[in-house]
């Protein structure tokens, strides 16, 4: 599938790679985002463009609740889990989506 191998998110770019069986603290994933290294990763299993779409929404999601400093507030992660998904959810509901680079 082609995908940016970037996303700029409020002023900063994350990195964006396809790697194989994700996962985090012993559970298989579908997306992580790494604040720190800027970096997004999808699980090479995902195939369906509209669900690699919604994963990585989900994933700029954490990036930009980042950005806008709400980790400052003290969220907790459930929240921004819910948050995040919902947003990825409402967008490729509503929206049929194409990369900038596509
Ligand atoms: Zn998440």
């Amino acid at each position: 599938m082609k995908y940016p191998s970037s996303v700029t998110i409020y002023g900063a770019e994350y990195q964006i790679q396809v790697e194989k069986d994700l996962v985090l603290e012993g559970v298989a994933c579908d997306g992580l985002c790494y604040i720190k290294e800027r970096k997004i990763l999808i699980d090479s299993s995902i195939k369906d463009p509209a669900v690699f779409k919604e994963i990585l929404i989900h994933e700029m999601g954490h990036a930009l609740m980042d950005r806008l400093g709400f980790n400052l507030l003290g969220i907790p992660p459930e929240l921004e889990e819910l948050l995040v998904q919902g947003i990825a959810v409402m967008v490729t509901e509503s929206f049929k989506l194409s990369f900038n680079n596509s």
